[in-house]
């Protein structure tokens, strides 16, 4: 026979299960609280409050608390508490590591559960005993993998925790314990950034920086003084728009679409005549193989060298009143000894003496005649500047270097387009420019290394790189280049040279209202190039053709 509850127990019945149901609820929205606060707030102690609450909500015992653990002290230490009788957060509870019931969760990463604490043995701070707690449970909190702190329920009165409360416990510890970790990434990133802020705004280098789409992304005090931006204005800019200097825009630019295998290194002469170099380099922000990086953005930090190209022009004008006045006597030092050689004959230890002699005036003869070619073409003076085909230079350079390539065993490529525009240049200025580029490679790359050749047409500019596969230049070394006498510290110091090839070519490009510029990276190669305007070809056609 079927027994038929009454409706009176059916009732009861009911209220018992919607009871349960609504503590359920109870501890899901507990636990949604917690979860929300982790996910929405990096401020650690907002969260281990909201916890808290939380907890006491849905557990209905008198206190809470959060202890975490600290490494280098080790200790437990108090974090938060609610409902305690005593402030022990303000001078924090401290327990050792491995002391008491807390000492035995975190040592074994297990929940402990009282009903009942009088008298027990295992508490391990006597003040604690003042908050005359009887039920107590201590629950693990974890965060990768670690036990980093312990979440804890009291009760005044005896309290049989239930075993959905524990799990409820456990997993508002854990959500606890990700906050933390959020927290302490946040604090160190934080950390970082700001101290990363101090370093670029106490540099007197300007620095500014883009995404990978252009935008710009950074700028530091130095360079919002040196052009006259307002930092606010300026970020998220793009580039084109960014009110620069149009010659460092053009440069960015060049560099940034000229890919991202090196540093461009660039000079800016202003108006007002200062001087800034400025090197543009591209920024990776992960730790991938070489061959699978992408630039996230791009740095260019810009130097205003006024100074040292102040100091460099009375160093070149001295060198250049030397070298006038040693021109004459130097000549007739050499013919004097060249007809004493010729009187002694080729023989014997006296003409031996001689030889020798004859060989470092000749030297020095080749120094200064680079030197007063140098001044002679910063002058000016007898550039002559006609229609001129750079296919035509380009082959007569590759004809007098590749016999000295091809005993090297070094490879030469040449990459030019069948036609390429005309432009007004001085044939003869511009061989010894771009020879001087191209027996560079060739001396500083060692034998059976790549050498290349090319021209294009971009913008309104020609150019013609030379390309080499030897052991590139260091960037701090970059910048000084096309100095005058200026040679790369290191092993390459033992190849013959006199320091003036590349600032002979500078000035060559310059007199043709050109620039040069290089890039190189240590262990890979060198590309120097020459960007020669085409403007003015243009304006030409363009009055013909009116
Ligand atoms: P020189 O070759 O007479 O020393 P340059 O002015 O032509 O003088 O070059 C200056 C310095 O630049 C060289 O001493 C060398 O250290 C470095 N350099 C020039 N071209 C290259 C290159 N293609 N590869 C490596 N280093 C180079």
């Amino acid at each position: 026979m079927v027994e038929i509850p009454s409706s009176d127990s059916l009732l009861r019945r009911n209220e018992l299960l919607s009871q349960e149901i609504r503590r359920r609820v109870d501890q899901l929205s507990a636990l949604n609280t917690v979860a929300a606060s982790v996910s929405q707030s990096l401020d650690l102690q907002a969260t281990l409050q909201t916890a808290l609450q939380a907890v006491l909500r849905v557990i209905l015992v008198d206190s809470a608390g959060i202890s975490l653990v600290d490494e280098a002290a080790s200790e437990l230490v108090l974090r938060a508490q609610h409902g305690w009788h005593h402030d022990f957060v303000s001078q924090p509870m401290r327990v050792p590591l491995g002391r008491g019931m807390s000492g035995f969760v975190v040592a074994n990463d297990e929940v402990l559960v009282t009903g009942d604490l009088t008298g027990d043995p295992r508490l391990a701070v006597p003040e604690f005993a003042d908050e005359g707690v009887q039920a107590m449970a201590l629950v693990p909190m974890h965060a990768r993998g670690r036990v980093v702190g312990i979440l804890s329920v009291m009760n005044h009165q005896p309290y049989e925790f239930a075993d959905d409360e524990i799990r409820v416990l456990r997993a508002i510890a854990d959500q606890v314990g990700v906050a933390l970790d959020n927290a302490r990434l946040y604090e160190n990133t934080k950390e970082q950034s700001s101290r990363l802020e101090a370093i670029l705004n106490s540099t007197g280098d300007a620095i500014i920086a883009t995404d990978n789409h252009g935008h710009i992304s950074l700028i530091n005090a130095t360079a919002e003084q040196l052009f006259d931006l307002r930092r606010a204005e300026i970020i998220g800019l793009p580039l084109r728009h960014a009110p620069l200097h149009p010659k460092l825009s053009a440069g960015l630019r060049r560099a940034m679409s000229a890919g991202e295998s090196a540093d461009t290194i660039f000079e800016v002469p202003l108006e007002d005549g200062r001087f800034l170099s400025a090197i543009v380099s591209p920024v990776y922000a992960h730790q991938e193989p070489e061959s699978d990086r992408q630039a996230e953005g791009w740095v260019m930090v810009v130097q205003d060298v006024t100074h040292l190209r102040k100091a460099e022009q009375a160093r070149v004008n001295f060198i250049r009143d030397a070298a006038h006045d040693l021109r004459n006597p130097l000549g007739v030092t050499l013919n004097a000894l060249s007809l004493l050689s010729e009187e002694l004959g080729a023989s014997g230890s006296a003409a031996e003496i001689i030889d020798i002699g004859l060989q470092g005036l000749n030297r020095m003869q080749v120094l200064i005649d680079s030197l007063l070619n140098l001044e002679h073409i910063e002058s000016g003076v007898g550039l002559q500047c006609k229609d001129l085909d750079v296919r035509d230079l380009i082959e007569r350079c590759v004809a007098d270097i590749r016999p000295s390539i091809i005993q090297r065993g070094q490879t030469l490529r040449v990459e030019v387009p069948d036609t390429l525009p005309l432009i007004q240049g001085d044939m003869h200025w511009m061989y010894r420019a771009l020879i001087n580029l191209l027996s560079n490679a060739h001396k500083y790359t060692p034998a059976g290394g790549a050498i290349a050749v090319c021209a294009y047409v971009q913008d309104d500019d020609l150019f013609v790189e030379v390309k080499d596969n030897g052991p590139g230049i260091p960037p701090e070394a970059q910048t000084r280049l096309f100095e005058r006498f200026y040679r790369v510290p290191g092993p390459d110091q033992d190849i013959k040279g006199t320091g003036l090839g590349l600032a002979i070519v500078k000035t060559v490009v310059e007199q043709h209202g050109g620039r040069v510029f290089v890039q190189s990276k240590v262990g890979q190669g060198s590309i120097f190039g020459m960007a020669l305007p085409l403007s003015s070809r243009r304006e030409d056609r363009r009055a013909r053709a009116s």
